[in-house]
């Protein structure tokens, strides 16, 4: 049985939050320094790029939120048999309404009808917990925090496309992803990081499409077809000129991830989770007897 102190885990828990709200990944960034190192001197891209470095080394220098959208908390948690979900949620809950009151995170939390704030950033579905079951003696918590306005720019299309040319193939896959991304100019806090989920049904659709953006920006697809695309993808859009914050430039995504679902002989869907520069995502491992690392 897979055993923890409830308040320490809850501390760890606080923890793994400031880290996501301030503290951009070092995969993130690097891909960040070499994008503005690629742009042309005393471009508006480069100069872009420089304020959203020094806004990443301040946040990280005072603990502060990298953006006032602390967005909504996404958590993929990987657990034994035998431990409670209950607990785990109540103790997500607990961490993230003290990050509030600290102000690593903004109730971001709204009734749908209501409009009321629930003032502690959570409510209905919020934070977002995707729990499931391994075989590994640890516990992982994956967080990524997702802003408001990617998620605007992020959508879902149905194959074939006959607007679009795109048929039920990898060429119709990458027509709609370039159409996404001209479609959202600017508009998501360019540049993108997009993660693609192609199969499903609609909403495991979008869930692949979010879980492939808890990727690091430098892995390799283990899938060749899918390795080459991502490439594909990440030089073509390079060249629609959109760049930071569609300031103009050579960098409009930072990276493309990829999964495949089986689906229906019916249906063809391909989500698009669009992420912008605030790239916020940190894991934590939890083993029995309350060892912790966080990546
Ligand atoms: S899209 Fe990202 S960078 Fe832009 S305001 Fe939202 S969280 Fe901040």
């Amino acid at each position: 049985m897979f055993q923890y102190d409830e308040i320490a885990v809850k501390n760890q828990l606080l923890e793994l939050i400031r880290r996501a709200a301030t503290d951009l990944p070092e995969d993130v960034v690097e891909a960040i320094q070499a994008a503005q190192e690629n742009e042309d001197a005393d471009s508006a891209a480069r100069s872009v790029f420089g304020m959203i470095l020094k806004n990443i080394d301040l946040a990280r220098e005072e603990s502060t939120p990298i953006c006032q959208d602390t967005g909504t908390n996404i958590y993929l948690v990987h657990m034994p048999e035998g431990v409670s979900m209950r607990k785990l949620t109540t103790l997500i809950h607990e961490a993230t309404a003290e990050a509030v009151d600290k102000s690593y995170l903004r109730p971001n939390a709204v009734d749908s009808i209501t409009g009321k704030n629930s003032g502690n950033n959570i409510g209905e579905g919020q934070p977002y917990i995707h729990f499931e079951e391994w075989d590994n003696d640890y516990i992982e918590f994956k967080l990524m925090l997702k802003g408001g306005g990617c998620e605007n720019v992020s959508t879902q299309y149905k194959l074939p496309d006959v607007g679009l040319g795109a048929g039920r193939d990898l060429d119709g896959v990458y027509k709609v992803i370039v159409d996404a991304v001209n479609a959202a100019q600017g508009l998501g806090c360019a540049p993108g990081i997009l993660g693609i989920g192609i199969g499903g049904d609609r909403m495991s659709s979008h869930m692949n499409a979010k879980t492939q953006l808890f990727r690091k920006m430098t892995d390799t697809n283990p899938n060749a077809d899918l390795a080459e695309l991502e490439s594909k993808l990440y030089n073509d859009l390079n060249t629609l000129g959109v760049g930071p914050m569609g300031f103009g430039g050579k960098t409009t995504v930072l990276g493309v991830k990829m999964g495949t679902m089986h689906r229906l002989p019916a249906s063809f869907f391909v989500s698009i989770s669009y992420m912008c520069w605030a790239y916020r995502r940190h894991s934590m491992l939890l083993k029995a007897g309350g060892e912790v690392t966080y990546d």
